[in-house]
């Protein structure tokens, strides 16, 4: 436990930002078993103002720049459900946004962006938004989360004697605190207190806004029935229009201005003259630019919700961490809404604040408060400033006249072109839901885009590989398989799984052998690499090393799986489908590299590679689970014989002739070849369903004695085999019998040739000391699966139910 107290934090402001600090809290603390501090949230607002000052709608991105959906699912997944039911109607899933140019832009989309395939990007309106977060406060009750309306904040600052924050309300209270949140909006009157030279910046635009209702009988204006609509009239005005339901949608007139305007800035507290005078002026600005269409709905809108913006930002300041004060979402870093991003980033801010105290909590630091704000400048607030720097662009092309606008309009068609293009422009399906390197004499990609070259030294191909077949490759000293292109790990989850095998020129202990490596810099979290460090499987982010409890040995086959959960913001490895350790306080995985390594790399100090296979490497977005994992690694070969002899299993092992597989001849259920041939699952001359072993020296088997297995109807049937228990004969989901003998199999650690349906050749089966007669099986066979390990009981009973 940390000697830093972390009992109460207030949080200033109750918006987007302040309340997802609180419910992150709440949600993430008691998940790494930390009880979460008490809290107290003042807002300045009474709880009714939302639905009129804050009717437009935001989007919360998916993508990696965004990462509002990401965040709120750290959160709480069904929190994000019931958030992503609320969301304004999609009524093309697969655009994005459009944009338009030049005069009556509103009613003319030329471009539209595809969206891209992971992403679950939506738009709410954001007072929606901001009610079911504070709906989800209450789940925890005011002695957890306390939310304090029309509580107005004038001053905030920290008490060195009694190492506490104090705070001061407009209306005479104070109270104290360990850790003050400050998350009072882009004019912060906290920040305007402790900072008063952190002045805002006008970017010399001004957004005049408003929402309309149609009437019964009309339509939403053509264009945003698909999506939202971006549109640049060449003639210094933009406009932005958006649904927020069936019936009504936001839109926004933008206009340069050197002056800023006075308030009043929103409808409601407006006077009708000032209110008419506001719809006036957007028809006056958009006469000969915008369709009449647009301004018969200017005419309509609901005056109160009028919003006048002054186009303000400001980059973020250093946090001021020795004083426990931070101060995230737009009271750091107020950006203008045409990055889309204000909301994105405060809900970001929320949770990795969070998490970082979560990290610095377990590491029992001292100063994890000073710490976690420290980190969080260092590493999360560039995103912000590069968010800043996006919406000045945005800005200025969608004002840009003459040459300006014609060459917006072209730089437009590339991007446009760009997006929609994932063949030409691979970062569009960035990460992609699979990649696939089989390593079959080549090093590409299955999916033809992540395709490697050999680099360092001749890299080799061995066959067979670790299935028995095809070929696995040989990286030895340095060589290793460079990835020229980026993968975007930043905000994903993601599983590396390979089977490997170490040779046996060097001693394991004092060697390491690189897997997979993905590094910007030799920083913390910028640098991902997975290793075989002394024999035991070792998952960095540089700063956040850990490795596995089991000790590899040479010259056998390992399946290896890396799993990083952003979410539970979890690392773990998995030695050959079994859990083998996990590090529950990761980091969150910053590298924006651009290229990756399978093998040595030059980043890490594993460089040069001792020798080493690699087969079938498989990378996915999102957590396998452990037992897609274990299947993975132990499911050898699963026959569904739904109208082919394919393996559906997760090695793809291809049926090499098709003759063994009719049943029309006589013979056995099946066999196993290696060298010997040793039928294992058959009948006896009894008729009893039997299964056996061959030791090397003697068959032990096990019968179904008690009755015989009937006809014509289907029964379930598994046999297993484990140096721990024995033979064991299922039927139906229950053991039936099994040996008391726990010899070894003589078959285990070959490759082996299976026959389903008979034996073949017939006459090698003809063993006299099997009992299983070598006649050949009449009858059905369905779901065959085959795996490298003896099943539990339960996972046969779960199989005999399907
Ligand atoms: C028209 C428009 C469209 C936008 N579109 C998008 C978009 O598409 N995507 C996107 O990501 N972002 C968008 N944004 C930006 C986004 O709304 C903000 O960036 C986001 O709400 C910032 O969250 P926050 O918690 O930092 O501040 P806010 O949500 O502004 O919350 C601050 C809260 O603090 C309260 N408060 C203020 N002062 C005090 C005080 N002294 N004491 C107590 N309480 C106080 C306020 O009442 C408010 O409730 C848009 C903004 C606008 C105006």
């Amino acid at each position: 436990m940390s000697s830093t107290k972390l009992e109460h934090v207030i949080i200033v402001g109750g918006g987007l930002g302040g309340l997802a600090t609180a419910l992150s809290f709440h949600y993430l603390f008691p998940r790494h078993n930390i009880t979460a501090p008490r809290i107290t949230i003042y807002e300045r607002e009474s709880t009714e103002s939302g639905r009129i000052n804050e009717g437009y709608t935001i989007a919360i991105r998916g993508d990696h720049v965004g990462g509002g959906v990401q965040a709120l699912k750290t959160i709480s997944q069904d929190l994000y459900n019931d958030i992503r039911n609320m969301a304004a109607p999609e009524r093309d899933k697969n655009i994005a946004i459009q944009f338009s140019f030049g005069i009556n832009c509103d009613i003319n989309p030329m471009l539209k962006l595809n969206t891209s395939a992971e992403e679950d990007s939506f738009r709410i309106a954001r007072f929606k938004l901001r009610n079911r977060l504070v709906e989800e406060l209450k789940h925890f009750g005011e002695s957890k989360i306390k939310l304090e309306w029309n509580s107005h904040v004038i001053k905030a600052d920290y008490n060195k004697e009694k190492n506490k924050v104090d705070v001061e309300l407009k209306d005479g209270r104070t109270n104290e605190c360990d850790l003050l949140i400050v998350a009072d909006g882009a004019h912060s009157s906290v920040r305007r207190y402790m900072y008063p030279e952190e002045k805002l910046n006008f970017q010399k635009c001004i957004s005049l806004s408003c929402v309309t209702t149609i009437d019964d009988g009309e339509s939403l204006p053509s264009p945003i029935r698909t999506s939202p609509l971006v549109g640049i009239t060449g003639k210094g005005i933009g406009i932005f229009m958006a649904t927020i339901d069936e019936k009504s949608f936001f839109w926004g007139v933008i206009y340069p201005s050197n002056e800023e305007r006075p308030p009043p800035y929103k409808g409601s507290v407006m006077t009708k003259d000032e209110q008419d005078e506001f719809v006036n002026e957007v028809l006056t600005r958009t006469n000969g630019c915008l369709s009449n269409e647009f301004r018969s709905f200017v005419r309509k809108c609901d005056r109160e919700r009028i919003l006048i913006l002054n186009s303000h930002d400001k980059f973020p300041h250093k946090n001021p961490s020795k004083k426990h004060i931070i101060f995230i979402g737009d009271a750091l870093h107020p950006m203008n809404p045409t990055s889309g991003n204000g909301a994105n980033m405060a809900i970001m801010d929320a949770v990795e604040f969070i998490q970082l105290l979560i990290k610095h909590h377990e590491k029992q630091d001292n100063y994890l408060i000073t710490r976690s704000i420290d980190e969080f400048d260092r590493d999360h607030v560039q995103r912000s400033t590069d968010a800043i720097k996006i919406s000045h662009r945005n800005m200025a092309s969608a004002v840009a006249t003459g040459l300006k606008f014609q060459l917006n309009k072209i730089i437009m068609r590339i991007v446009a072109f760009a997006i929609n293009n994932p063949f030409l422009f691979k970062n569009n399906n960035n990460p992609p839901p699979i990649i696939q390197w089989s390593f079959n004499g080549n090093l590409n990609d299955t999916f033809g885009v992540y395709n490697g070259i050999s680099t360092n030294g001749t890299i080799q191909y061995v066959s067979p590989s670790y299935r028995g077949d095809g070929m696995a490759v040989c990286f030895a000293n340095k060589s290793y398989a460079l990835i020229p292109y980026s993968l975007k790990l930043i905000g994903t989850s993601f599983t590396i799984s390979t089977w490997i095998q170490l040779l046996s020129n060097v001693p394991l202990n004092s060697s390491e052998f690189g897997i997979f490596t993905h590094c910007e810099s030799m920083t913390n979290n910028k640098c991902l690499y997975m290793t075989v460090r002394s024999g035991k499987l070792l998952f960095s982010f540089y700063i956040n090393n850990f490795t596995g409890n089991s000790s590899l040995t040479n010259n056998i086959w390992y399946h290896v799986a890396y799993v990083y959960d952003r979410v539970a913001l979890t690392q773990s490895v998995y030695l050959n489908g079994r859990l083998d350790g996990i590090f529950s306080s990761a980091g969150i995985l910053q590298s924006n590299a651009s290229q990756m390594w399978i093998g040595a790399s030059p980043y890490t100090y594993m460089y040069p590679n001792p020798f080493a296979y690699m087969d079938e490497m498989i990378f996915v977005s999102r957590v396998k689970n452990t037992s897609e994992i274990l299947d993975e690694a132990t499911l050898v070969a699963y026959y569904k014989f739904d109208n082919s002899f394919l393996d559906s299993g997760p090695n793809n092992i291809t049926n090499s002739t098709g003759t063994n597989v009719q049943f029309n001849a006589t013979g056995r259920l099946l066999s196993v070849n290696n060298n010997w041939w040793s039928p294992m699952l058959g009948f006896d001359n009894s008729s009893h369903l039997m299964t056996q072993t061959w030791s090397g020296a003697i068959f032990y088997n096990v019968a179904l004695t008690s009755f015989i297995v009937p006809l014509n109807i289907w029964t379930h049937v598994v046999a297993t085999f484990s140096t721990t228990n024995g033979l064991r004969l299922f039927i139906n989901g229950t053991m039936a019998n099994s040996t008391s003998s726990t010899h070894s199999h003589a078959g285990s650690g070959t490759w082996n040739i299976i026959s389903v349906g008979t034996c073949t050749p017939a006459a090698w089966c003809t063993n006299a000391e099997t009992r299983i007669i070598p006649k050949q099986f009449r009858g059905k066979i369905d779901e065959m699966r085959i795996y490298s390990r003896e099943l539990t009981d339960v996972e046969i009973q779960a199989l005999a139910n399907i």
